[in-house]
């Protein structure tokens, strides 16, 4: 084969994810629920995780009035045996897991390094790391069976680079990303590849109204080249992508959309 001719295999690599079964954590608001939509919309069947059923209710059926397809899964992702029985119950239904979005979390309150108390320190590594650790242990055998999988962390810019009185949020960001460094060389025999996402500022409901003060908007301005926020959908795009066959040689990589924030 010439070095411009493509390998008949690359020929049928599509960004389509018709028959795959995605699970997406968070999947009741902003980024998660945006992920799952957008996975919808690519052809997966997605089990939509979040704490509350409500919301998580809402996502499913924003996925079916669209024409897509859609499970609840409530469980808190800290809960191991919780979170397990859950996806045990969803994969029971609708099959194994091909695609696992680790997306939800937490804001950060800014505080400072001395005023994290030991509830809030643990909260953050419990939803952040544990959360992305428990829902990862759930899917692997599942992917080992398969032999395919797609997992897509989502850690922030904030691990990528810190930011002052953010230190529990940015360490467990920063855990997330060794823990897709570490996964992508432990998991590739089986074909799974594993990423990170690291968004920058999204408009989601995650900083209340402290997103719509003139102080965030001013630090907006003053370090976002692209001069905006994302909206949701933009990171959807980035991880329907990632959990795409377009994607397979991609494995143990942060990408971030930041507008340029962190370069
Ligand atoms: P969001 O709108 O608040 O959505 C997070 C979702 O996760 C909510 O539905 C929340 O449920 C759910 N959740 C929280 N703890 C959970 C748990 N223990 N188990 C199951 N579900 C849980 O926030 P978002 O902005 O979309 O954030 C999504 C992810 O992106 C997070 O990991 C966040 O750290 C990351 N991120 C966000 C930004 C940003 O600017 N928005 C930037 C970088 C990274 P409740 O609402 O019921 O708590």
């Amino acid at each position: 084969m010439s070095n411009f001719e493509r390998d008949d295999a690359l020929s049928t690599r599509t960004n389509s994810l018709a028959g795959r079964i995605a699970l997406v954590t968070g999947a009741g608001s902003g980024i998660g629920r945006a992920n799952a939509v957008v996975l919808a919309e690519r052809g997966a069947a997605v089990i939509v995780n979040d704490f509350d059923a409500k919301s998580a209710a809402d996502t499913v059926a924003q996925i079916v009035a669209a024409g897509g397809s859609a499970l609840p899964c409530v469980a808190d992702v800290s809960d191991s045996a919780a979170v397990a029985a859950a996806i045990e119950a969803a994969t029971r239904e609708l099959g194994d897991v091909d695609i696992l979005v680790n997306n939800a979390g937490i804001a950060s309150r800014r505080e400072a390094f001395l005023e994290v108390d030991d509830a809030r320190l643990d909260r953050m590594f419990a939803v952040h790391v544990k959360g992305t650790w428990y829902c990862t242990r759930a899917v692997l055998p599942g992917m080992q069976r398969k032999g395919r999988g797609k997992i897509i962390n989502t850690s922030s810019i904030l691990g990528l680079s810190g930011r002052r009185r953010s230190s529990h949020y940015a360490g467990a960001k920063a855990a997330l990303i060794g823990l897709t460094k570490a996964w992508a060389r432990e998991f590739a025999e089986w074909n799974i590849q594993v990423n990170a996402v690291a968004p920058g500022r999204v408009r989601t409901p995650i900083l209340g109204a402290f997103a719509e003060s003139e102080d965030y908007l001013r630090d907006l301005k003053a370090n976002v080249p692209a001069g905006r926020r994302a909206e949701p959908e933009e990171i959807g795009y980035l991880v329907a992508f990632l959990a795409s066959g377009e994607a397979d040689y991609l494995t143990g990589q942060i990408i971030s959309p930041n507008g340029g924030e962190v370069i």
